[in-house]
């Protein structure tokens, strides 16, 4: 057994049993974002199935000798179907494998991780659940732009494009939505991109409201395009972005003028130290 030489901190870290199925996050991308626990279980685990939106780099961390089982799912694309996922982890754990199911971003977010953990309950196995840093928070951080700011929102919305056939979510009220929240994070939005910019536009956001698409969030392959809900289609078509991508609707966008980190990295400047007009600096306000 090839032990991986990426160092834990000292502790009691928990420990796989046999027969136990771990459903860990595994973040939006950069491995750097996963969590100690799910390090810790990378490197115990007899079998990893793990999901498309898993960077190949984590995967590498796991035991030499561990099982690898691909269980993608993505949209328009032939998949694993859920049921055959969940039943694979139930004959693994029975099996007595220590098994870990490594799911992009939160497991309990988008991500039908509660659907898993429910149906292996149900089954007598016995589960741990370790969360992970959520593409809609983490990677609109590194696209620079914060999911909350006072001057913009108390209230963030997590909204997914898509419902359960794949077709535009149908039961989403947009007015209501529209009416209470100040920043929208929408993720699986590209395909009914057009269906989410009207229900939002019908029910009363401006053109002009800020918007950005981050695709590959958090990887070296992340892009950002900063638009607003009049013009995104076109814009999304020039910049020729693709899926994965999390759509930020609302002012919070603006906050990338100041914050896009990354570009200050690469010695660029700010292109406004004070795009929201708070006219004083932040710590006497
Ligand atoms: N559980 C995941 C979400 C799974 S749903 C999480 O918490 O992040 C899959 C959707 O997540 C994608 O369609 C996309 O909207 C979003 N997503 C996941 N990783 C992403 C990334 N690196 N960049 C942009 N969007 C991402």
């Amino acid at each position: 057994m090839t032990e991986s030489h990426l160092p834990l901190p000292t502790g009691d870290w928990p420990v796989i049993e046999p027969g136990w199925v771990w459903l860990c996050g595994a973040g939006p991308g950069d491995p750097g974002l996963m969590t100690l626990h799910a390090i810790n279980a990378l490197r115990q685990a007899d079998v990893i199935v793990y999901d498309a939106l898993v960077a190949s780099e984590i995967l590498e961390w796991a035991r030499a000798d561990a099982e690898k089982i691909y269980a993608g799912k993505r949209g328009g694309k032939p998949s694993a179907k859920q049921a055959d996922i969940s039943l694979r982890l139930i004959e693994l754990a029975r099996e007595g494998k220590r098994v870990l199911r490594l799911k992009g971003g939160d497991p309990f977010v988008f991500g039908r991780g509660g659907e898993e953990a429910q149906t292996l309950i149900q089954h007598g196995i016995p589960v741990r659940i370790v969360p992970g840093i959520s593409a809609g928070i983490g990677g609109l951080a590194y696209a620079g732009i914060p999911v909350t700011h006072r001057d913009v929102n108390q209230a963030v919305t997590f909204v997914t494009g898509h419902d359960q056939t794949g077709g535009p979510t149908g039961s989403l009220d947009w007015d209501a939505l529209s009416r209470s929240a100040g920043v929208l994070v929408i993720y699986m939005g590209m395909k009914h991109a057009p269906h989410i910019r009207k229900g939002l536009m019908d029910a009363g956001r401006a053109a002009d409201e800020p918007v950005a698409i981050v695709t590959q969030a958090t990887t070296a392959d992340q892009k950002v395009l900063e638009t607003t809900l009049g013009t995104m289609l076109d814009d999304i078509a020039a910049a020729d972005m693709e899926p994965p991508a999390i759509i930020c609707v609302g002012r919070a966008v603006l906050m990338r003028q100041v914050l896009d980190w990354q570009a200050l990295m690469r010695g660029e400047t700010p292109r406004d130290l004070d795009p929201l007009g708070r006219g004083k600096p932040a710590e006497e306000a």
